[in-house]
């Protein structure tokens, strides 16, 4: 497939999703923005600092490890992708270094953010004090409250929580409210945005940064197995981790795309974050994307046992590799998560973020399909210390 460098266009479409759905107010500000990539992605300056950075500070290039035990278990060779092993404990690092130091070279002074479960919040905190940015994180009452341990974190770092009471008191209406406040501030601040989700150019830009994934994963398993792999599965949120693995793998048709979504409580209750397999076109934060809504068009309450992929709707190009059929998409509930989730730790000494575990999950279900000899990678987007409170909640986790 040639498919690489082509999407999205000039207007920020993938096919028909993405785009720029945003009020008129924020068109000069997303233009400025869209400039401002132009002129640095390509830069060998910009791309030394970045690379200097990831390596430097966040730990990058992350290992790709061969889990012998698990592979036992599950009849194929199983590699992960240890995203886990950065600072801050994820893969959102990488988009949360490019954005701000690309805000800092456009002379910008704050960061200003969403957050849902705190982890993107704790990110941009992190990036907000490396860079001396002061940095403002819009969340919701009720994710605050869930969430004490991540807003601790966050205020520990300097950044400013501020509480959203509006609409649902959770994500979406953290977004609505950030973007407000960026409006009034344009002059001064970025909006640095979570995942691969919002008006363009923000798929894109979050897409180039979390690339570094893909890019040092293909060159590792060139080197340790000299082929590519059979397939790759990711979680997908709003779809920055998995679209950061994808990539660079998305010209090589051998190599099996698959995104894994949160299916809560089961498909056929309402309880699920199914956005990719069961959502309808709409147009969510500045961007057409599937979305989980109601006839009505009204976006639905998700749910998940990992509040970071509680999100209604998904990236606009994971939308369109759906459609054009390069991307597979698979679901994991609750229970089939925590089981891989406590599978992982027993077989490989690694706990997994709640999220991550959902693509180890779908490996478990699909297994039969690979033979002894395929090699499958899971891409492992964070670490699951931040999830023990969940955990331990669980009754089949309790420790006697
Ligand atoms: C935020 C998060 C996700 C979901 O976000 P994506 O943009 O879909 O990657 C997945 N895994 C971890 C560990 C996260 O913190």
């Amino acid at each position: 497939m040639d498919y690489i460098g082509k999407y999205p266009n000039d207007s920020g479409k993938f096919g028909e999703f993405g785009g720029m759905f945003a009020p008129e107010i924020l068109m000069p500000a997303l233009n400025e923005l869209s400039k401002a990539y132009n002129k640095y992605i390509l830069d060998e300056t910009f791309q030394k600092e970045f690379t200097q950075i990831l390596r430097n500070y966040s730990g990058r290039p992350t290992p790709l490890y061969y889990a012998a035990r698990l592979s036992n278990d599950l009849g194929c060779k199983v590699y992960l992708k240890r995203e886990d092993l950065n600072h801050g404990g994820a893969h959102k690092i990488n988009n949360v270094i490019g954005q701000a130091l690309l805000a800092k070279k456009m002379g910008k002074t704050k960061l200003v953010a969403e957050t849902g479960a705190g982890q993107h919040g704790f990110a941009t905190a992190i990036a907000g004090a490396y860079f001396g940015m002061k940095t403002k994180v819009f969340m919701g009452e009720i994710d605050i409250k869930r969430q004490a341990y991540n807003v601790y974190r966050m205020q520990l770092l300097g950044a400013e929580v501020i509480p959203v009471k509006l609409g649902s008191k959770t994500l979406k209406d953290a977004v609505n409210e950030g973007l407000r406040y960026w409006i009034s501030h344009l002059n001064d601040t970025h909006y640095l945005m979570g995942s691969v989700v919002g008006p363009h150019p923000y798929p894109l830009l979050v897409r180039e940064f979390q690339r570094v994934i893909g890019k040092e994963l293909k060159q590792q398993i060139l080197e340790l197995e000299g082929k590519l792999p059979n397939a790759i599965i990711a979680c997908i949120g709003g779809g920055s981790n998995a679209i950061g693995a994808f990539y660079d793998f998305i010209n090589d048709d051998g190599v099996q795309l698959i995104g894994v979504e949160a299916a809560g409580e089961g498909k056929d209750t309402n309880k699920h974050s199914i956005a990719l397999g069961l959502g309808r076109r709409g147009v969510l934060h500045g961007s057409l994307m599937y979305l989980l809504q109601n006839e009505y068009g009204n976006i639905l309450e998700t749910h998940s046992v990992s509040a970071g992929l509680d999100y209604p709707g998904v990236g606009p190009e994971h939308c369109f590799l759906k459609e054009i059929d390069r991307l597979r998409v698979g679901e994991a509930t609750d229970t089939e998560t925590l089981e891989a989730f406590k599978r992982l730790s027993l077989l490989e000494g690694i706990i997994p973020a709640l999220e991550s575990s959902h693509a180890l999950a779908y490996l478990e279900k699909i297994k039969d399909e690979f033979s002894k000899d395929d090699i499958v990678v899971v891409n492992l987007s964070g670490s699951g210390s931040k999830d023990l409170d969940i955990i331990k909640n669980h009754v089949e986790f309790k420790i006697k």
